[in-house]
This record gives structure tokens, C-alpha cells and sequence, in this order.
């Protein structure tokens, strides 16, 4: 996406807006693909949070992928976008039972994740093929926010339990048929990623008919210059030979499943955003742009560095600038950032965008949530209408007073 095309869609569309890039995703699906492509039968599943618009979500059944999902709002838009249900699976954390069952009632895979649930499921419907998600206790990343395969985490059925998980299962006799781990956000290490497999494989030995093996996600994309990016390639090679390995000990050809969201999209996706103000301080040269974290909120919540350009203005000189927003609230997307040139109108384009962006945006100081373009076949696509007053208003009462 260069910057004319871009400069063109903030004049056409308005600001701030949201534009993915078709071909992108498609090429980050089909190297994942090629990745693993020694696997007979492997299963790509788009999480669908990290970037739910509906025509995104039919992009990647045109692709060929599944999808994965926390909420039975998100199967009801992946079956909205055409998908089957036996190609979605739905990985909640937390929610109730009665959820879980009208789940089941759509014929999507149901992948449990407490000893809880599960032993309340399988009493209730023990013909229903289950997958259970295993915490594999392995750190990935570093930061707390993002591991959640460490100890203390909230997701997941410890290892340590599964004695009490295999009596379930038996007293039950229900039907496990994947095993499931998803360990973080970040795969740095991929004999971080193996090593967390093995005890998958390990565990999956326990089990006599699953259909499926689930590796979670985790694939990193590089945010700033410097950052790694997961070599899926090697990953590829490697844990297709493992997983080959184990099919032939287990007796049969399972499938191989990821469920990737960061890794299909984040790179796809542009944020722009209109300069109102340009401020000096005595220390600082703001940048105030059109929006806050109430549309992108991940440089507040997670210290996330997006890359930000001026595409009004590429050539101009280098300053330093802190971009912030106009809400009333510290919104820093970015401190004392070498960015060329800025002038009040200019147009800052934050890269890394696609993933956990739109999806997290908010109504925030009673703002509207911004458009979403998705250039498709060269030719750029409202798949989001900028919101207006009345979708602001729309679900507000009014009482007498
Ligand atoms: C969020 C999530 C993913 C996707 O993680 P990415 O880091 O975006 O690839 C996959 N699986 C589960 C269960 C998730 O909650």
C-alpha cells in the first residue's frame, strides 16, 4: 500500500481509518501454508479477535481457512461470513455453561478449558466431541500480559491435573477429540514452542481417539526495526517432523492445527489519522492527531510501538516528536519519536495495524469508532461505515426527569 494510495483513501474516506491489504493477508496465509507443507493434514484457524470484520472474515474462508473464536458472537459472525460450522472451533475462557451448550448446538468444536465445565458438559452430553485446552506451564515471551501459559495463568487445564481430567473423561465417557495449547502471544524461541509441544504430544498419548492436535498461535510479526519475527519456516520443518513422528507412534494421521491471528493480519493493516494540532511545550513537540487509545489502544495498554510515518510529507526533514490524541485522557501513542516533518493536515500512517486495533476500539468521550477500508483487488472497499450520532445514542434511554 503505497502513499498515494493511502493519502487518496483518508481524502475519500474521512480520518481516522482503518485499511487492510487483501494481498497481504493472503500472502501471510499461504506461507504459514507452505510452512507446513510435509503435514497431510494441517488446519489454519484465523482468530477471529484479533480483526472481525465480516469481509475479512470472507476473505479467509475464500482462502481455505477455519477460524477460531472466544465468543458465541464471533461463531454467529463466522457463520454470518459463510463458514461451516465443523471448520470453527471455539476456545472460550471463563464463560458459562449455557453458552458453551448453544455453542455446541451450532455444531461448532467445543474446546474446553476447566475441570469444571468439563465435568458438567460430559455428564450432560457425553456424545459431544470435546477438545480440552492443556496449560503447558511453559513461558513464552516474558511479559505477563501476554504469557498465558505459566503457572498462575487463568487459561487453561494444568498438566499437573490430568489424572483428575482422565477421570473425568472416563466416569463421563465422553469424547475428547483434540488436544489444545496456546500458550501466548509470542513465540521468540522456537525450541521454547517445541519443547511446549512435546508435553502436548505427551499428553496427547492419554487419549485413544482424538481427530486433532491444536498448537495455538503465538507467531510474532516485528512492530519496530530490531524485532523478531517467529521463522515460521523452521518451525515448519521442524514440528512437521515431529508431529509426523507421533502420528505414526499414535496410529493414525491426525490433524495439525494453529490458530493464528497477529501473524494473518497485524502486518495488513494501516491506521491514518489527520494532525489537528501541531503543540510546543517547553520540552516537547506534540502531535495531536484525530483519534486516542478510544482506536488504538495498544501503546497505552501494552507499551506497543507502532511504526509512524508522515505520508504527507515522506521526504521532509527529521524531527522529534511525541503523536498523541484528542481525548481527554493521556493517550501517547508514540514519546519523542524521529518523524519527518509535520504540519497541522498532515496525514500519520501507524503501521502493524491490523491486529488487536480496531477490535479493541471504544466510543470512548462519546467518540465514533473509525471506518475500516480494505483494499481488495487493487481497488479500495468500504467494509466499515464510520459510525455517526446515532449510533451513539442508539441504545440510550432517555427517562423523565
Ligand atoms: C488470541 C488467541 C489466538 C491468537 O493469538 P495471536 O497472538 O494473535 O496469533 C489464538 N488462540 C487463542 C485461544 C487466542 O485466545
Amino acid at each position: 500500500m503505497n502513499n498515494k494510495t493511502l493519502l487518496k483513501i483518508a481524502n475519500d474516506f474521512g480520518s481516522p481509518v482503518y485499511v487492510y491489504d487483501a494481498d497481504k493477508i493472503t500472502s501471510q496465509y499461504e506461507r504459514l501454508t507452505k510452512a507446513f507443507q510435509n503435514v497431510k493434514q494441517l488446519r489454519l484457524n484465523y482468530a477471529v479477535k484479533a480483526l472481525s470484520n465480516i469481509s475479512v472474515l470472507k476473505l479467509f474462508n475464500f482462502l481455505g481457512s477455519g477460524l477460531d473464536t472466544v465468543s458465541i458472537q464471533e461463531v454467529q459472525l463466522g457463520l454470518r461470513a459463510g463458514f461451516k460450522p465443523e471448520n470453527i472451533i471455539y476456545t472460550p475462557n471463563g464463560v458459562s455453561l449455557e453458552e458453551i451448550e448453544n455453542v455446541a448446538k451450532l455444531g461448532v468444536q467445543i474446546n474446553i478449558d476447566n475441570l469444571s465445565i468439563l465435568e458438567q458438559f460430559g455428564t450432560k452430553h457425553p456424545n459431544i466431541p470435546v477438545c480440552i485446552r492443556i496449560n503447558p506451564h511453559v513461558m513464552a515471551g516474558g511479559n505477563t500480559n501476554i504469557s498465558v501459559g505459566h503457572i498462575d495463568s487463568k487459561f487453561g487445564i494444568s498438566i499437573h491435573q490430568i489424572p483428575l481430567l482422565l477421570r473425568i473423561v472416563e466416569n463421563t465417557q465422553m469424547n475428547i477429540n483434540g488436544i489444545h495449547m496456546h500458550t501466548g502471544s509470542d513465540i521468540l524461541d522456537i525450541d521454547v514452542f517445541l519443547y511446549a509441544s512435546e508435553i502436548l504430544f505427551e499428553t496427547a498419548k492419554s487419549f485413544n481417539h482424538l481427530e486433532f492436535i491444536d498448537f495455538g498461535s503465538g507467531f510474532k510479526v516485528p512492530y519496530k526495526s530490531g524485532d523478531i519475527e517467529t521463522n515460521v519456516e523452521e518451525l515448519g520443518k521442524k514440528l512437521s517432523k515431529r508431529f509426523n513422528e507421533f502420528c505414526k507412534d499414535y496410529g493414525k494421521e491426525l490433524t495439525l492445527a494453529f490458530e493464528p491471528g497477529k501473524f494473518l493480519v497485524s502486518e495488513a493493516g494501516v491506521f491514518l489519522a489527520k494532525v489537528n494540532v501541531v503543540k510546543q511545550t517547553t520540552s516537547t513537540v506534540f502531535a495531536q492527531i484525530d483519534s486516542g487509545f478510544n482506536h488504538l489502544i495498544r501503546p497505552m495498554l501494552y507499551g506497543s510501538q507502532h511504526e509512524i510515518t508522515n505520508i504527507s510529507n515522506p521526504k521532509g526533514r527529521e524531527r522529534f516528536y511525541s503523536v498523541v490524541g484528542y481525548i481527554c485522557e493521556t493517550d501517547t501513542f508514540a514519546n519523542n519519536r524521529r518523524i519527518n516533518e509535520i504540519k497541522e493536515g498532515d496525514i500519520l500512517c501507524f503501521k502493524n495495524a491490523g491486529a488487536y486495533c480496531f477490535t479493541m476500539a471504544s466510543n470512548y468521550n462519546s467518540r465514533y469508532r473509525p471506518a475500516e477500508v480494505l483494499l481488495y483487488k487493487g481497488k479500495p472497499h468500504l467494509i466499515r461505515k464510520r459510525e455517526t450520532f446515532d449510533d451513539i445514542i442508539h441504545n440510550q434511554l432517555e427517562i423523565a426527569i
